[in-house]
């Protein structure tokens, strides 16, 4: 009995030490009203608000947003969502959301065939999030400005920025 126990408080720590590393919540407690955007309907239609209430967000202190490809569940750097530029993150979602449906779909989200900037899944989600910027009026050149990031070269940019139909600055 005093070893079962022992044996269930081990496991109940080794649980809480993870979950201080890797906290995961529900995707609506932090993304508001997100399933009632049209860029969202869009991207799941009917299943919007099915999918919205079964998915997951994992918390890291590294890089900005993406999509495990195991779990299909977000993972987000709390300090980008604390202090990034509110558009910057609204449009982020939006690409990581193209990407849980293409997983949802059984696409490889990190097929090795291709570069980056040219995969078909990151093209489909950055037209998808470039569409929804020109909605909130954004111009190509202040597309580029998000698009730009640290890991990515000029020449990568660019290429991207032709994939996705952005005049490149
Ligand atoms: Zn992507």
């Amino acid at each position: 009995m005093v070893w079962k126990l022992f044996r269930l408080f081990r496991k109940l720590h080794i649980q809480g030490l993870l979950r201080f590393i890797w906290t995961t919540w529900n995707f609506n407690d932090y993304f508001v009203g997100f399933e009632k955007t049209d860029a969202v309907k869009g991207i799941f239609g009917e299943k919007t608000e099915e999918v919205l209430r079964n998915l997951k967000v994992k918390f890291v202190l590294f890089g900005y947003m993406g999509v495990d490809d195991v779990d299909g569940q977000l993972i987000v750097n709390r300090r980008y969502l604390n202090k990034g530029n509110k558009e910057d993150i609204y449009l982020d979602v939006i690409h990581e959301l193209v990407h849980v449906r293409q997983w949802l779909e059984g696409k490889n989200l990190f097929d090795p065939h291709f570069e980056y900037v040219n995969r078909p899944t990151e093209i489909e989600a950055y037209a998808y999030t470039v569409n929804e910027a020109r909605k909130l009026g954004w111009s190509d050149s202040r597309i580029c400005q998000y698009l730009e990031t640290e890991w990515l070269s000029e020449k990568e940019l660019q290429q991207l920025a032709k994939n996705i139909n952005v005049k490149y600055k």
